[in-house]
Formats: C-alpha cells, sequence, structure tokens
C-alpha cells in the first residue's frame, strides 16, 4: 500500500478538492482518510454511506466525589493547570482545563479523586462510490487532534490495508495533526496557491516533512492568478529539490463542483483535466 497524504499548511488552498478528484479517478484500489478532525469535509464530496460509528476517548480527566473529599484544599495546590476550583465548599474540577496528569489523585489524602474517560469525538467508517472513507468529528473545544488522526489511520489500515493507496486528507497547519498526518507516510503532496501567505506555509511544511523524513512534492492550483509567486514557487521547488508535480488553472467550475458536492473530476473542465494529468503522470511513477 501507498500512503499518501494531500496536505497544505494554509488552508483553503484546494487541498480537499484535489484529494477528492483523485479519490474519483484513481483506477486502484484506495481507503480514504480525512484527517482534518476539526473540519472534515471531504464527506461532502465523496457522499459517504455510514456503516459505523464509534464514540473516540482521549486522556482520561479527574473526578471528585463530594461525599468522600475531606475539602483539604492540597489538590488545588497541587494541579499545574489551575483545574481545580471551590464552588462554596465543594471542590471541583473544571474538565476543559483538566490534563489528565493524575497528581490530584496521587496527593488526594482521602482518596477522593478518581479518573474518569473522557469523550472526545466520534469516527466514522463508510463506504462510498470510489472506496472506503474513515473520518471523524473532533467535539468542540476538546484536545487530542493528533491521537484522533493516529486513530483514524490506524483503522483504515487495518479494514483496509490491503488496498493499493491510503489517500489521505490532510489538515491546515503544521502542528500536531499534521505531524501525526504525515508520519509514516510514503509521500505528502502539498497543495499550494500563489499567495505570500500561501508560499510562506509552503516552505514551512517542506520543512516540517524534511524533518520527519517523509518526501514531498508540490502543485499549485490556481497558478495563473499570480505567475510571479508562482514562479517563485518553482524556483524555490528547484533549489530545494523539491520535486514538482504541476498546475491547475484557476477554474470556476470548481466551484460549481464544489457547490454541487461532486468531485471536480466527474466535469470535463480544464482544472479537472490538469489534475488527471497529474495523477495519470503520477501514478506510473508510484506502480
Ligand atoms: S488530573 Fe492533573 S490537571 Fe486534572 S485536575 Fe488533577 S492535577 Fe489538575
Ligand atoms: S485533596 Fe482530596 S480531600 Fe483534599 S480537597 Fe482535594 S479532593 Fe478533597
Amino acid at each position: 500500500m501507498i500512503r499518501l497524504a494531500v496536505v497544505s499548511g494554509k488552508g483553503g488552498t484546494g487541498k480537499t478538492v484535489v484529494t477528492g478528484a483523485i479519490a474519483r479517478i484513481c483506477t486502484r484500489s484506495r481507503v480514504m482518510v480525512d484527517c482534518d478532525v476539526d473540519a472534515a469535509n471531504l464527506e461532502l464530496l465523496l457522499k459517504p454511506r455510514i456503516l459505523e460509528r464509534t464514540d473516540f476517548r482521549g486522556m482520561e480527566v479527574a473526578s471528585i466525589d463530594p461525599a468522600v473529599c475531606t475539602a483539604c484544599g492540597i489538590c488545588i495546590g497541587a494541579c499545574r493547570f489551575d483545574a481545580i476550583r471551590t464552588h462554596g465548599a465543594a471542590y471541583r474540577v473544571e474538565t476543559g482545563r483538566c490534563e489528565g496528569c493524575r497528581v490530584c489523585r496521587m496527593v488526594c489524602p482521602a482518596g477522593a479523586v478518581s479518573m474518569q474517560p473522557r469523550m472526545c469525538g466520534q469516527i466514522f467508517y463508510s463506504e462510498t462510490a470510489w472506496g472506503n472513507l474513515v473520518h471523524a468529528r473532533l467535539a468542540p473545544g476538546a484536545a487530542n487532534s493528533g491521537l484522533l488522526v493516529m486513530e483514524i489511520k490506524k483503522l483504515a489500515l487495518s479494514r483496509n490495508g490491503d488496498c493499493d493507496l491510503m489517500l489521505i486528507d490532510g489538515p491546515p497547519g503544521i502542528g500536531c495533526p499534521l505531524i501525526s498526518t504525515i508520519t509514516g507516510t510514503d509521500h505528502a503532496l502539498l497543495v499550494t496557491e500563489p499567495s505570500v501567505s500561501g508560499f510562506h506555509d509552503l516552505e514551512r511544511v517542506v520543512r516540517v516533512s524534511r524533518t520527519l523524513r517523509t518526501p514531498v512534492s508540490v502543485v499549485i492550483n490556481k497558478h495563473d492568478l499570480n505567475p510571479r509567486i508562482s514562479g517563485d514557487i518553482r524556483k524555490f521547488c528547484r533549489r530545494e529539490d523539491v520535486a514538482f508535480r504541476g498546475e491547475i488553472p484557476y477554474d470556476e467550475a470548481v466551484m460549481e463542483a464544489v457547490r454541487n458536492g461532486r468531485p471536480v473530476t466527474e466535469y470535463h473542465v480544464p482544472a479537472s483535466e490538469a489534475i488527471t494529468t497529474l495523477w495519470d503522470d503520477w501514478s506510473r511513477e508510484l506502480w
């Protein structure tokens, strides 16, 4: 199986459009994974039928039993995350602040603290017209997005490990979810756009990918909107020895396809033709 992550650094560069387009035209067996667990939207293009949904439990959270608590106050001083507060005479844990470190449990002389599982979101396993899809929804305000990304990749591998391709729609940014996304993948395709912020974030993602020893290549979306910056990106790729995969023109049909909830490669339009050519050339190298 080839594990290919489509990432961008900056949000809104067309990463999900490219992922959905490849999912539609790839002729190999494939499983799709949407690692943007804070705002998964590949499902809008792939129209999955959900087969299973499971709860995702992240870090534990401390809980104080008021019937056992003697109100000694030791735990308040011990909690480095300021997660224990008094409400009148009662001591309570603010779950949104609790990091699950268990220190309060260790120091409590009365044994009033227990650790409880915390529901952090849901994981979905689905079928689509082009293969299975694994995606997730992190609960609002919940942490552990990197852990959730690892979980959904693991699920895709355990259920569809015999596929030729794991096609991953990555999260924006260069933080923990991105690192979890590209760790262990065979290649990261960086979708950028010709803007100052797009170029800047591209450089940052290249650095992160290199640190993780993940091979990268670049495609410029809407390249004709700013030929000067597109030229700078091409020069950057040559200078940094980053494979340049191709360019996609600005095409209003892309927004029309997104509005209709369809992969753009269902339409015979310039953007679709550019992605098809890119993928045809690349898949000859991959297999
Ligand atoms: S588990 Fe850690 S972070 Fe949570 S309340 Fe206890 S000491 Fe504070
Ligand atoms: S250390 Fe234990 S007994 Fe003391 S206030 Fe905290 S929970 Fe209550």
